[in-house]
């Protein structure tokens, strides 16, 4: 077969040109998304081989291999993994598979121009995966056979990473993949075993496969005078620790590898705001390693993005968008979840009906809220901690570390924190202790329900509440004003999801939740008498008016009435107790209802 040329996608193309601009200060990334291509390639041909162990052929020990070449510049990874066929390869690694990929692409070169750092970010995020080599090479050379395959059914690929690449057929007798690149004159650091281990042990030793490099020694000159240099030795060593970070006890991991590890798996620039890491032991046995992120990735919102938790069995890799393991609600978590007890060939579908996925979501679920609990309950702490008598506690180096990240995360994922209302019934009560708005006390999203109870008027026996498209609406509000009046807290809901949550929470902790849009507002003991009375009479005097306006607006109003809840603004429109708020009836016509 004779060579043939193919395009890149045109979003590839788009790619590739930002790869090389915009992530240079920080190019040895390539070296951790080429190892975890390959270490993803070995976990597929495990995953192919339970049905089919001639897979393996005479090779069944999966490793990647990473080796250079001074004199011809090129630095090669090569694993024995599922390899590919040619289709694969022009598939592949010519169009971008991901969901939301358009959408990204418009946000990188759309109307407001990201600048270089903030592309580099989003690029980050997006995880540009394979296309990182172009960071340090001009030339690409790809070299691979499909386990299964016979040894003349090779393909190499080749790319000089501008708007095309060619394909040709050869024979490779090795199953799996070798990916060569051509360093680009400013990247020769990376012709060097040293530096390579570095950054291996850096991004990649959690992995769980063998990385190997061949041994180097130092050989003197060979005549006087002539300089030593290191050679080749042709025995080969591992230089990671090739043992799945999850596996390995709390003790022997440090901060730095969690970190290090959430970026591999999330392809986050940011390390996390935190973690949490458990052998869980009883009904069904498993290992969970969780981690919230500091910033929501550019698809949030994207209604079919793959959630963040990988699924393991046995430490085998089963698959990496296992949406019964962790709600909607919760699909910014990343991590691993490796169980013991769910067979290896566990399918999408067995896994929605397993009662083992059951109990693991329940205690991802558990441990995801009490990561929450414990950053909500220590994003305050100066506050906190200064005691009654004046004298500041001590507070740990652990605890203070965790000052504000509360509020961080809370910016970035707090909407969809609150579909959990709607989603997840057992954990209303928790979920509703970690929900934040604005009021018209605090303009930023800070204050809890179980804050505005404890500033509650003496006599007060509903937490007020109104919803509204911006801040500014909502605290210009008319319906506000006789609570400003009264001095008493209302709480300010902005966001397009408060309406549709607030639905599925009637109280707190036995105290009622209340529209101050909704009804005739009951302010109950906080009404005085006099009010009262005056409103009644008004009631009475103005009864000829009432009926007069009821008549001229009957296709409009279902009532019309004297109030007291306002101070200043003449008349205002108000929702039946029950009914649909003029918020929410805004927001279904919007969206075509
Ligand atoms: P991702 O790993 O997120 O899928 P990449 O850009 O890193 O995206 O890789 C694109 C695809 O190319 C992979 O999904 C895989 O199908 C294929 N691929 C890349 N490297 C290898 C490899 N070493 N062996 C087999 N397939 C590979
Ligand atoms: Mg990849």
């Amino acid at each position: 077969m004779s060579k043939h040329t193919h395009s890149f996608q045109a979003e590839v193309a788009q790619l590739l040109h930002l790869v090389t601009h915009s992530l240079y200060s920080n190019k040895e990334i390539f070296l951790r998304e080429l190892v975890s291509n390959a270490s993803d390639a070995c976990d597929k041909l495990r995953f192919e081989a339970l049905n089919d162990a001639g897979l393996y052929e005479d090779q069944p020990n999966l490793e990647v291999r990473v080796s250079f070449d001074k004199a011809a510049r090129t630095l090669t990874i090569t694993d024995n993994g599922i390899g590919m066929s040619t289709q694969e390869a022009i598939d592949h690694l010519g169009t971008i598979a991901k969901s939301g990929t358009k959408d990204f692409m418009s946000r990188l070169s759309g109307d407001q121009k990201a600048t270089a750092s903030e592309q580099g970010q989003l690029i980050g995020q997006f995880g540009v995966g394979f296309y990182s080599g172009f960071i340090v090479a001009d030339k690409i050379t790809v070299e691979s056979r499909r386990a299964g395959l016979a040894a003349g059914e090779g393909v190499r690929w080749t790319s000089a990473g501008a708007g095309d690449f060619e394909v040709e057929q050869i024979e490779r007798k090795q199953r799996g993949t070798s990916v060569i690149l051509h360093l680009r004159d400013d990247a020769e650091e990376y012709l060097n075993a040293w530096q390579l281990k570095q950054i291996i042990g850096k991004y990649s030793d959690h992995i769980s496969l063998p990385i190997l490099m061949e041994k180097e020694e130092w050989k003197e000159g060979e005549k006087e005078g002539e300089p030593g240099a290191m050679v080749k030795t042709g025995d080969w060593e591992t230089v990671n620790k090739a043992s799945a970070l999850w596996t390995r006890p709390k003790k022997d991991i440090t901060a730095e590898q969690y970190q290090e590890f959430y970026k591999s798996i999330s392809h986050d620039f940011e390390p996390p705001l935190t973690w949490s890491h458990n052998r869980v032991e009883g009904n069904t046995e498993y290992t969970q390693l969780l981690y919230i992120p500091a910033k929501a990735p550019f698809d949030l919102w994207n209604r079919d993005k793959k959630a963040g938790v990988k699924l393991y069995v046995k430490r085998v890799f089963i698959m990496d968008d296992a949406e019964a393991l962790m709600p909607q609600y919760l699909r910014f978590v990343k991590g691993v979840i490796d169980s013991s007890d769910l067979p290896l060939n566990v399918s999408r579908e067995l896994l929605q009906e397993s009662r083992d996925v059951r109990l693991i979501r329940d205690g991802s679920v558990k441990r995801v809220l009490s990561m929450l609990e414990d950053l909500a309950k220590h994003d305050r702490h100066e506050a906190a901690a200064e005691g009654a008598d004046g004298v500041t506690d001590v507070v740990s180096e652990e605890d203070k570390a965790k000052e504000g990240k509360y509020s961080q995360f809370y910016a970035e994922f707090g909407a969809v924190l609150k579909e959990g209302l709607g989603e997840d019934f057992a954990n209303r009560e928790r979920l509703a202790k970690l929900l934040r708005f604005a009021s018209t006390t605090s303009d930023t999203p800070s204050v809890g329900f179980a804050d505005y109870k404890a500033r509650m008027k003496e006599g007060q026996e509903a937490i007020y509440y109104i919803t509204a498209d911006t801040l500014a609406a909502a605290k210009n509000s008319p319906q506000l004003e006789v609570f400003k009046k009264k001095g008493i807290e209302v709480l300010l809901m902005t966001d397009r999801v408060d309406e549709w949550a607030l639905n599925y929470l009637h109280d707190f902790d036995g105290t009622p939740l209340q529209s101050v849009a909704k009804g005739a507002v009951d302010l109950g003991k906080l009404q005085d008498e006099a009010e009262k009375k005056a409103a009644e009479e008004a009631a009475e005097q103005f009864k000829p008016v009432l009926a007069k306006l009821k008549e001229a607006l009957k296709d409009k109003a279902e009532d019309v009435r004297v109030t007291t809840r306002l101070v200043d603004s003449p008349a205002c429109l108000v929702v039946q107790d029950g009914g649909m708020s003029t918020q929410l009836a805004r927001l279904l016509k919007q969206a075509g209802q």
